[in-house]
């Protein structure tokens, strides 16, 4: 048995986003319906929908940026009740028993987390995301939206949050460390805001000064146009940690010569093209390049819990879905300020 949801879907990589529906399954002992609010749009979800990483198998319904209200809880549901504020991020199970989710790190799951949308759930049905109005997940892997956050302005935490949070906490973002984050989008508007909550020196690097004066009122000190050759002079060998939300290519060499010795570089930017590097843009100052993906489902909870407490939540644009196709152009060219979030009513 499932129930019928309305959603917006990708029906190929070219054709634009449109109504459909999608069936969800039955509420099961350890699951929860959520009813949902609304869903951010993440790079991710364009460049899953455009088959931009390789094939994807549609019609698929993406969006990983959930949130919502319980409706339904299964029989041997513990954690959440009906009406609670929930969220669900770009994950929704993993094994559970590897080493990986026992320490939890559901998302470096040894059998591969289970995607939102895009994987294949444990009931063998494609997953699919959250351009809907509700979804069933397992109560592990369910959020508590803290009642200081809205839950338009908290949805977008639960990718743009989490993937800025946990490699900042990873690579010691705090007092004392100077934090760079390239591009001002839905993650690095994010990004800068959580940086400096932890306490660090934060610097944006955007393409041009067009955004200067909110990156400084999210929290960055210092704000530099990468189009300007003069910055990558002026800042050289300058920070601890770089975090790269950059979705398209950029010259790495030129971003690396800006960390200063043992300093590292993050990418969770996923461009659709392999990046190269020359070796010496880290061996000369013991620098690193590194990667990293969203985050456990304890450190999201965590996550949310810190935005609580620190007044961070999105900035947000929300829009109807038959906007939807319009809001993901924009993202593409970059005109987002700083995340669209699809009022999950006008699925209806
Ligand atoms: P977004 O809102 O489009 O932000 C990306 C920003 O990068 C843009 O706003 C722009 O900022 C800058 N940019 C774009 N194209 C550029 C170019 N060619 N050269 C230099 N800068 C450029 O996207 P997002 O939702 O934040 O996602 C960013 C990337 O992270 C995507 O590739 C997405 O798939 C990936 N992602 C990864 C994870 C993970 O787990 N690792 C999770 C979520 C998303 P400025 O205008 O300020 O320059
Ligand atoms: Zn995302």
């Amino acid at each position: 048995m499932t129930t019928t949801v309305r959603a917006y879907a990708a029906p190929s990589a070219t054709e634009p986003l449109a109504p459909a529906t999608i069936e969800r399954r039955d509420v099961g002992p350890h699951d929860v319906r959520i009813d949902i609010r609304y869903a951010g749009i993440c790079h991710s979800d364009i460049h899953t929908a455009r088959s931009e990483w390789g094939p994807t198998t549609y019609p698929i319904v993406v969006g990983h940026e959930i949130a919502g209200v319980v409706a339904e809880v299964g029989s041997a549901v513990t954690m959440f009740a009906v009406g609670d504020r929930v969220g669900v991020g770009c994950m929704v199970d993993s094994c559970g028993e590897c080493s990986y989710c026992a320490r939890g790190d559901e998302q470096y799951c040894a059998e591969g987390n289970i995607g939102t949308y895009g994987s294949v759930g444990r009931d063998g049905e494609p997953t699919q995301g959250g351009y809907a109005q509700s979804i069933v997940v397992t109560e592990r892997f369910v959020l508590r939206i803290p009642d200081a956050l809205g839950l338009d302005v908290a949805a977008p935490l639960l990718c743009a949050g989490i993937t800025t949070y946990s490699p900042l906490k990873h690579w010691q973002a705090g007092p004392g460390r100077k934090v760079a984050v390239v591009g001002l989008g839905g993650l690095g508007h994010v990004g800068v805001k959580i940086a400096h909550a932890m306490g660090a020196d934060v610097t944006v690097l955007s393409q041009s000064l067009k955004k200067q004066e909110d990156g400084l009122r999210f929290g960055a000190g210092a704000y530099h146009a990468t189009s300007d050759p003069d910055t990558f002079d002026k800042l050289a060998d300058t920070f601890d940690l770089i975090l790269n939300t950059v979705s398209g290519p950029i010259d790495l060499d030129d971003y690396l010569s800006l960390l200063a010795v043992d300093g590292t570089m993050v990418n969770v930017g996923a461009p659709e093209k392999p990046l190269s590097l020359r070796a010496f843009s880290l061996i000369m100052q013991r620098r690193a390049f590194a990667g990293s993906t969203i985050g456990g489902i304890r450190e999201t909870q965590e996550m949310l819990d810190f935005c609580a407490e620190h007044g961070i939540s999105a900035e947000i644009e929300t829009i109807p879905a038959d906007r939807i196709n319009e809001a993901h152009d924009r993202v593409v060219a970059s005109d987002v300020r700083y995340r669209f979030v699809i009022d999950a009513a006008t699925f209806a």
